[in-house]
């Protein structure tokens, strides 16, 4: 054991006077092997874990932002340090390679200095425009923490994407109790237990490990929100159960992203970054990319450039593998059936195919002709596959791109109507000439719409959504007119309508 593995505690260590015997394992997807032990906490682990973040909720609110972002600057420095460790247990705990898990851990560090570094200037007290009739008010606006916020994450992004609500949340001033997937309660663990030699003395930020009813569990345990990252089927249970109490929800659920390549685009970077987005991470990405309208001037051209790119690219336990396994075992069929419900449909598979899915990696897999009422089309798939499909113009592109129930992300290739096609997309989000670069942009607010989910992380969105607005108006000096007071009289109310006529009566500027 390194010092370093010695240094990273278990998440056993954070939540302290478990109730909890039974225990569950986390294993390897590339050879099984058993990767950690962890308790399955129970309703009561929970609760506890809650009333004590309650309790660090009262000091961490307190201090101040220039504090808290010390803190959280501190932490980011440890984490750093220790990148390596952190992307070697995600690639046990995932099976993706090392490079990949370093680079979602580096750009997850990059969120939280960016959230450390704004979260005074987005939610501080600042003055907002009183207005005319109410001009001797001073009107101020700051966003306050909500208390304790509940983190339920998934196991496909183990650090970047719960990590995209936690640091939000902690930069905003509220306590934290995450619950990772169960098949990555390693890397919650481990990111608590830095938090926690950062900050010894009060659990701002625990983890609580176990299956599906722990998370469950978080849900009723009476959290002032919860932010919930995985599929939809979940977050409707997920926001089910916190409707009982009223309780906030953020949804980041699943997508079916799509790339528009238009007849002006540069072919070979379009066909490198669909590569990219579709097989990266082996397809078990929410804005991976899982379909690819391409105009009918550059469909061959563009599909002879992706094939001769996919060709070299293979799924293996290769230690410089650029594609792991398939990371939850019950993936794999669903997989398998979106190729075979797009083949029977008269769909080809021109890369890949039912034989590219093995016992626990897929290879990349193009599907091309695939009517777009299949499950390949219409479902989150989650694996390295993809639907080509040949479109007569943009405007077909862009019908077929929003007619899903999905929107979370998009990308269009396009030198001179990037801007236009991007704005017509149905999504929250939309990378020209470069994929999922958004969710790297700290300052760009991530979610979907539809099925996709609500609400925002990331950015300043992301970080007002773990808060809520605190309006303060001040009388800076006597009324002219006593708007709020029995004491007004007649006069005064044919003053307020010759003011607002005055302000109003004009109606519409476009009148004109
Ligand atoms: P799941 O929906 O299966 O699980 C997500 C989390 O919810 C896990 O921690 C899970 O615990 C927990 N959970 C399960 N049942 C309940 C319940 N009844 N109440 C509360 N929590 C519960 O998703 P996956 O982990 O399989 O993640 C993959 C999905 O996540 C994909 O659909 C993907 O698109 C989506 N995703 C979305 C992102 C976004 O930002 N929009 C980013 C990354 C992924 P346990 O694991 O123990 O069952």
């Amino acid at each position: 054991m390194t010092t370093e593995t010695a240094n990273a505690a278990s998440p056993t260590d954070v939540v302290t006077n478990t109730t909890s015997r039974e225990t569950f394992d986390s294993l390897s997807p590339i050879n099984g092997d058993v990767v950690g032990t962890h308790p399955v906490h129970t309703a009561e682990d929970v609760e506890e874990a809650v009333r004590r973040a309650r309790e660090a909720a009262a000091w961490w609110s307190a201090l101040s932002f220039d504090e808290r972002a010390e803190i959280l600057n501190t932490w980011k420095g440890v984490v750093t340090r220790r990148i390596a460790q952190l992307a070697d247990l995600s690639h046990r705990e995932t099976g993706k390679p090392h490079s990949d898990a370093t680079l979602e851990a580096a750009l997850a560090l990059d969120h939280i200095a960016w959230a450390a570094k704004n979260a005074k200037k987005v939610l501080g007290r600042h003055k907002v425009s009183s207005g005319l009739v109410m001009a001797n008010q001073a009107a101020t606006v700051e966003y306050k923490p909500l208390g304790v916020v509940g983190v339920i994450g998934p196991w496909n992004y183990p650090v970047f994407t719960p990590l995209g609500s936690i640091t939000y949340a902690l930069a905003a001033g509220n306590t934290v109790v995450f619950k990772p997937s169960e098949l990555t309660p390693g890397v919650g663990g481990w990111l608590a237990a830095t938090f926690a030699e950062v900050v010894p003395d009060h659990p701002v930020f625990q983890v609580v490990t176990g299956l599906g009813e722990t998370g469950a569990a978080l849900c009723r345990a009476g959290v002032d929100k919860v932010a919930f990252t995985g599929s939809t089927e979940t977050g409707k249970k997920v926001m089910a159960a916190c409707a009982e109490t009223l309780t906030p929800v953020v949804i980041e659920a699943g997508g079916k992203d799509a790339v528009l390549v238009d007849e002006d685009a540069d072919l070979d970077a379009a066909a490198d970054a669909t590569l990219w987005g579709a097989c990266a991470n082996a397809g078990q990405t929410c804005t991976g990319v899982e379909r690819v309208y391409v105009h009918d001037r550059v469909y061959d051209e563009f599909l002879s450039r992706l094939l001769d790119k996919a060709r070299d690219l293979s799924a293996d336990e290769s230690p410089d593998t650029k594609i792991g396994p398939i990371t939850m075992p019950a993936q794999l069929g669903k997989i398998r059936a979106h190729i075979d419900d797009a083949l029977a449909r008269g769909g080809r598979a021109v890369l890949g195919g039912p034989e590219a899915v093995g016992e626990r990696y897929v290879q990349p897999t193009i599907l091309v002709d695939v009517p777009e009422d299949s499950s390949a089309v219409q479902e989150e798939t989650f694996g390295p596959t993809m639907t080509v499909t040949r479109v007569a113009d943009m405007d077909e592109a862009i019908a077929k791109t929003n007619a899903t129930r999905y929107g979370l992300g998009s990308t269009v290739f396009a030198k001179a109507r990037g801007m236009e096609l991007a704005e017509r997309i149905r999504s929250g989000m939309t990378s020209v000439n470069g994929v999922i670069t958004f969710a790297a942009i700290p300052s760009l607010p991530f979610g979907g719409v539809g099925d996709s989910g609500f609400g925002r992380i990331h950015g300043a969105d992301g970080l007002r959504e773990f808060t809520y607005a605190k309006s303060i108006a001040r009388q800076k000096f006597k009324p002219l007119l006593a708007l709020t007071s029995f004491g007004r009289t007649a006069k005064n109310d044919q003053q307020l309508t010759q003011m607002i006529t005055m302000m109003h009566g004009r109606g519409s500027t476009l009148e004109k």
